[in-house]
């Protein structure tokens, strides 16, 4: 079993239907799905989510944002995850993100940036048992992680 990390697909992505086209280019580059669901954040989840970010100026726009809309949440195997991933994905602000990436082709703005990756793999683990039980979390043979 590889790495794991765990993405989001944010409010804004979801809504303009990229959900779809977003998980193809993950599972294209060879990310396998251990576990996925799309609930919607309560503002009260969102601000626990990004509890890091809690002295940045922008974590009360942000929870706003994340707690907007239904989400995909899914927790991602592979490989060295957490850095590929964010390769796949491309930078934080879209108009830095390289082309061919998912934030350059999905994202909106800074904050409306189409998806969220890990940036650890302490951090992957703790995301991913913030969204998902041990019980729905699946191997690649169809039994629990
Ligand atoms: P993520 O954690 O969502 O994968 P990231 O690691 O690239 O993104 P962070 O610095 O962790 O970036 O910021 C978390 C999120 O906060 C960003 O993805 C973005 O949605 C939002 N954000 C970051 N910087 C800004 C900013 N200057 N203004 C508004 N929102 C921002
Ligand atoms: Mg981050």
């Amino acid at each position: 079993m590889g790495n794991i990390t765990l993405t989001m697909v944010k409010p804004t992505a979801y809504k303009k239907g990229y959900a779809a086209n977003i998980l193809a280019k993950i599972t294209d580059a060879g990310f396998r799905i251990q576990a996925m669901k799309t609930l919607r954040l309560s503002k009260a989840q969102a601000e626990k989510f990004y509890e890091v970010h809690i002295e940045r100026p922008f974590y009360g726009e942000l929870t706003e944002f994340m707690s907007s809309g239904p989400i995909v949440a899914a927790v991602l195997e592979k490989n060295n995850a957490v850095e590929d991933y964010r390769k796949l994905i491309g930078a934080t602000n879209p108009k830095d993100a390289e082309e061919g990436t998912i934030r350059k082709l999905y994202a909106s703005n800074i904050q409306e940036n189409a998806v969220h990756g890990s940036d650890s793999d302490e951090n992957a683990e703790i995301e991913a048992s913030f969204f998902f039980a041990k019980n729905e979390r699946f191997n690649n043979e169809g039994g629990l992680v």
